[in-house]
């Protein structure tokens, strides 16, 4: 049974947020602030987080950096509406997804289930992508760019699987939401930007100056296209 860690300092949200995912069939630790929240995370390796991002002392933000750190567990936020730049600040620090209070208690299961999809090891074959000097072993998850070995979350592994598969075609960021979440439901193309831009981050020597990542500007992104 796979285990999620819920962060939520509201006890009722906390409770309803417990016995859907229970329902749904994950096993369910809770913290009601951030330092219990980190604590948690380290002792029982939750397989997804859900977390608030207005937590008492440690908040939410704080959570993600941490956490962030050392591990690529998924990680949905819990925001409450109008918090927009704490959301977009949270999806760039590396959470997967997000949902705005109030929320359907259903769709916060699905965001689960999906976010638990995307790290999982799950493809239809044994799938080997290579671009140029990139190489993406899609059954472990693991890239390498010239061959230094890089760790990304789920999220930017799918981001750069995407652009990986058909170097050279420019994706808007909407089909890039698309490609990654598999909806695109509430969510903000800006996301994708600070999805990038983590990804430049730990792939490119210089991410001033990205050779594997471009900007198109008034469209997208894609993936320079190997020399030849
Ligand atoms: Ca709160």
């Amino acid at each position: 049974m796979r285990t999620i860690l819920v962060v939520e300092d509201e006890p009722q949200i906390a409770g309803i947020v417990r016995d859907y995912l229970e329902h749904a069939g994950f096993a369910v630790i809770t913290a009601a602030d951030g330092g219990a929240a980190l604590a948690l995370a380290r002792a029982r390796r939750p397989d997804a987080l859900v977390l608030d991002l207005g937590l008492p002392r440690v908040d939410g933000l704080d959570v993600i950096r941490s956490i962030r750190r050392d591990s690529r567990v998924p990680i949905l936020i819990l925001s409450a509406r109008g918090d927009e730049v704490d959301r977009v600040t949270g999806l760039e620090l590396g959470a997967d997804d997000y949902i705005v209070k109030p929320f359907s208690p259903r769709e916060l299961v699905a965001r689960v289930r999906a976010v638990l999809r995307r790290g999982e090891t799950a493809p239809m074959s044994d799938e080997r992508i290579v671009a140029g000097d990139l190489e993406l072993d899609v059954v472990r998850r693991r890239v390498k760019a010239g061959g230094r070995a890089i760790a990304l979350t789920p999220t930017e592994f799918e981001l750069l699987a995407t652009l990986a598969r058909e170097p050279g075609r420019v994706w808007t960021r909407a089909q890039l939401l698309d490609a990654v979440h598999g909806f695109s439901l509430e969510t903000y193309e800006r996301a994708i930007d600070g999805h990038i831009r983590n990804l430049r981050k730990k792939l490119e020597p210089d991410d001033a100056a990205p050779r594997y990542v471009r900007t198109v500007h008034g469209v997208g992104y894609a993936l320079a296209e190997p020399d030849a």
